[in-house]
């Protein structure tokens, strides 16, 4: 039996949390799909240098904000995704307390913050905030699939090194 690791994908509503799963999974965009209503589980196998990694992708609902650390979605949740809109700077900050909450619940976690939608800035003038490493953020952009395939492996590799 190969190992898995429950992934959970954090943002405000529209930053792409969806579009970055499907591009992952079936390597499409669609402009027009309908958003998640609560939460899509979606599976992933990783082929690493370590072995294979099924990532169990958990696309919850921009609504839950910060309350999604106090329902049972989280149990069990070995990383996160906490993904903002490149074109949205109020999204950077609701990314950062995401980050910092599912770090204190989830002490010692991979943690991967996800500027999505690249294609709709000029990568270099996107900011970071303070909190976030900028050593650890990921660009993507889910229309053209740059850097998505690459986070979610890089994540995968980190839940290994972690251990699950
Ligand atoms: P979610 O609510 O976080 O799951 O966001 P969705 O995946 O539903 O995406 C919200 C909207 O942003 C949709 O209209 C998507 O087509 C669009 N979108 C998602 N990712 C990207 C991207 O990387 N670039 C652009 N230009 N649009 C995107």
């Amino acid at each position: 039996m190969s190992e898995s690791a429950k992934v959970m994908l954090l943002g405000d509503i529209g930053v792409g949390k969806s579009s970055l799963a499907r591009r992952l999974l079936w390597d499409k965009f669609e402009a027009d799909y309908k958003t998640t209503l609560g939460v899509d589980v979606l599976a992933y196998d990783l082929a690493l240098p370590s072995g294979p990694l099924r990532l169990i992708l958990w696309d919850t609902d921009g609504d839950f904000g910060m309350s999604i650390f106090e329902t049972v979605y989280m149990l069990g949740a070995s990383a996160a995704v906490v993904v903002a809109d490149a074109s949205r700077p109020a999204t950077l900050v609701k990314m950062a307390s995401l980050a910092r909450g599912f770090a204190e619940r989830r002490p010692g976690r991979e943690i991967r913050a996800v500027l999505n939608k690249i294609d709709l800035v000029e990568s270099r003038t996107a900011q970071t905030p303070p909190e976030i490493d900028p050593a650890t953020l990921a660009r993507t952009s889910a229309l053209t699939g740059q850097g998505v395939r690459e986070m979610f492996a890089d994540l995968g590799a980190g839940i290994v090194r972690r251990g699950l």
